[in-house]
């Protein structure tokens, strides 16, 4: 068995990560790029790491994922990538005729020290960026961060670039979701649209990496986010940021650069989480709760009384990222579960820990940051043993070393489909996350009961 090794007890790690529960930068900050229409992201770097944050989004969607490269050799690895970058602009204004050109670094170019807006300003100057088009970078060097920060640096950037207050305020309310699935930011809209209420959502990848087969190849997909809604949301009355971790920095920045007040609210995962951002649009949108939320809630909490007795008091372990783990916690704390252990390879701080600690109580396990890698979450497994896992697809190891059944959430997901189509985010998202649970604990049941125990009706 691949991990049967790990070692029950633990010990205090200051350098070494091994088996990192997060990945690079660069592929969030590719994914952020993707949810915004006619934009091409960009790898300042070797062709190594694009193709690699590339695969990594594509065996995630199951959809090919758009990207071009500075692809540095030996020479731009010594004397900086600016040659090469420039000339790629040239190659791919003309080839694939983007209308934004998404930049961000790894870590070989920040190494080097490579000045990007320099850079662009001389690809301007030098009239490598044709009129009417648009480049923007982010920082993304992937020796700190994960791809929750690489998503958060390019939401930011996307701010920085586009967003203008040209002294007009709109009825708009602008909504910066965290790193969630494209069927997340559907439901999202979903609610928004049945409330009336008029928003700018960005970056939005639904329609972009999950889109229908229909026998016709698009370089640019339909969906994302269009430059001139990014540039109006400077004029919008409010912004929501939906997942503090993913979204604090583009929210600060739409604040300070274009004057737009601001709230940040957790990812709308649970009962409670959709409450509270569906109440925010009723005041702040003039709106009003429809019969159609009513009767997705309705349900929702329905099943999550109907089944109570499955769930209550089920043991629960959970890795993954920030903004996610805390609508996850909340919504298997309002099933009742036990929460053992909660872990993160990207870092959160204390404002994460407290609230986990609000839904889950004081005895419960929190670590974030690069030491909090699926060894020390094997490990803390080995020490208390959960009815169930929630996490990403390496957990797959753990659950089998350990026959502890998963439940794939997050990023990424290798090795199933579905999550770029069914949300967990909404009153429907929460009923769908709450159906995987209950077959998965229920699917235990049948196969552990001795035969004379099997129950028909459950
Ligand atoms: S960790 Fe750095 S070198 Fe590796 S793929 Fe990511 S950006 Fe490239």
């Amino acid at each position: 068995m691949l991990l049967r090794h790990t070692p029950e007890t633990i010990a205090e790690r200051s350098a070494l990560t091994i088996n990192p529960a997060k990945t690079c930068q660069p592929v969030g900050a590719m994914y952020a790029a993707l949810g915004v229409h006619k934009c091409l992201p960009h790898s300042h770097g070797s062709q190594g790491c694009c193709a690699y944050h590339r695969s990594a989004l594509t065996r995630h969607y199951k959809e090919p994922v758009m990207a071009t490269t500075s692809s540095f050799t030996e020479g731009a690895s010594v004397f900086g990538g600016q040659a090469n970058i420039l000339e790629a602009f040239t190659n791919i204004f003309t080839l694939y005729e983007p209308d934004i050109i998404a930049v961000h670094t790894t870590c070989l170019s920040e190494t080097i020290g490579d000045d990007l807006p320099q850079i662009i300003n001389k690809a301007i100057s030098e009239n490598k960026v044709p009129p009417g088009k648009t480049v923007i970078a982010a920082s993304t060097p992937s020796f700190k961060g994960s791809h929750v920060t690489g998503y958060a640096n390019m939401v930011t950037a996307l701010v920085k670039y586009f967003a203008k207050n040209t002294g007009k305020k709109t009825e708009a309310i602008n909504l910066i979701p965290s790193f969630i699935e494209p069927s997340d930011m559907a439901e999202i809209k979903h609610i928004a649209d049945s409330m009336g209420v008029k928003y700018i959502i960005f970056p939005d990848t639904s329609d972009v990496v999950n889109g229908p087969m229909d026998g016709k190849f698009r370089m640019y997909p339909k969906g994302g986010a269009t430059k001139e809604e990014i540039e109006a949301s400077g004029d919008s009355r409010l912004t929501i940021g939906l997942g503090r971790t993913g979204t604090l920095d583009a929210v600060k920045l739409l604040d300070t650069q274009c004057k737009v007040k601001s709230e940040i609210i957790d990812l709308p995962i649970g009962v409670a989480a959709t409450d509270a951002f569906v109440d925010m649009l009723r005041v702040e949108g003039n709106a009003s709760v429809t019969e159609n939320l009513l009767l997705e809630r309705g349900q929702l909490v329905d099943v999550l009384c109907d089944m109570n007795q499955y769930t209550y008091g089920k043991k629960v372990s959970l890795t993954g990222d920030p903004d996610i783990l805390v609508g996850l916690v909340r919504l298997c704390r309002e099933a009742g579960m036990e929460v053992l252990h909660v872990v993160s390879g990207t870092k959160a701080g204390p404002k994460f820990d407290r609230k986990i600690r609000e839904l889950a109580g004081d005895k419960v396990v929190i670590k974030t940051g690069a030491q909090a890698d699926m060894f020390y979450f094997h490990q803390l497994l080995k020490n208390e043993r959960p009815d169930i896992i929630l996490g990403n697809t390496y957990c797959k190891y753990i659950a089998r070393d350990m026959d502890i059944p998963l439940i794939r959430t997050g990023f990424p997901i290798y090795d199933r489909v579905g999550h770029s189509y069914f949300p967990l985010t909404g009153y429907r998202g929460g009923l769908r996350l709450l159906e995987k649970i209950l077959d998965t604990l229920m699917d235990r049941i049948d196969r552990d009961a001795p035969e004379e125990k099997v129950e028909l009706v459950m």
